[in-house]
């Protein structure tokens, strides 16, 4: 199995937000097979779609795995699960939130897993801590990261916690 790069955009806006995204990066780093190398910032956000819910707290992580693409989303929707989430409405209040935005420089699209996030492009809560990480950074059509957040406005993203880069093992 060949080691890969995975970044995975963590969410959570309900029983204690922060709580359950420090639990999260601490599950990605004990995944199997799985070491997480990196934790951008935490930011608070306005949630996307039903605006009559908590803000969130995002962050993302920089995973290296040698887990495929299927077998890491089975990994983080079980977390999602451990962590209590229930599914009610669309983009709706939710304790934990684990998508996997890039694995390495693929492209995949499933009817379980489309990569990278259909929705990422557009996200300020996933390019800026995504930025933090790699800030070089260009996704597989060839966009770079800095020129997707030039077109979008991000004012009301809140940085609130510092970065946190974990040394190698
Ligand atoms: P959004 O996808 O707009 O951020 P959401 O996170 O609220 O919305 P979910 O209910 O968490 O959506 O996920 C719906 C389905 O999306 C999941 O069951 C999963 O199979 C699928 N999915 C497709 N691509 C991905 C991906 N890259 N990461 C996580 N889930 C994905
Ligand atoms: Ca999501
Ligand atoms: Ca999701």
């Amino acid at each position: 199995m060949t080691l890969s790069l995975a970044w995975i955009g963590l969410g959570s806006n309900i029983d204690g937000p922060h709580e359950h995204i420090e639990r999260a990066f601490r599950a990605l780093d004990q995944l199997p097979l799985t070491r997480c190398q990196q934790q951008s910032s935490r930011y608070r956000s306005r949630p996307v779609g039903p605006a009559d819910q908590p803000d969130f707290v995002n962050a993302v992580a920089q995973l290296e795995t040698r887990l495929s693409p299927l077998a890491l989303l089975d990994q983080l929707q079980a977390l999602e699960q451990q962590h209590g989430r229930v599914r009610q409405r669309h983009w709706g209040p939710r304790t934990l939130d684990l998508d996997l935005l890039l694995f390495d420089d693929r492209q995949l699209s499933t009817p379980r897993l489309t990569v990278p996030h259909a929705h990422m492009h557009q996200r300020g809560f996933v390019l800026i801590p995504l930025a933090e990480l790699v800030p070089d950074l260009r996704l597989p059509n060839g966009k770079r990261i800095d020129e997707l957040l030039a077109t979008l406005d991000t004012s009301d993203l809140q940085r609130v916690l510092p970065k946190n880069t974990l040394t190698p093992q």
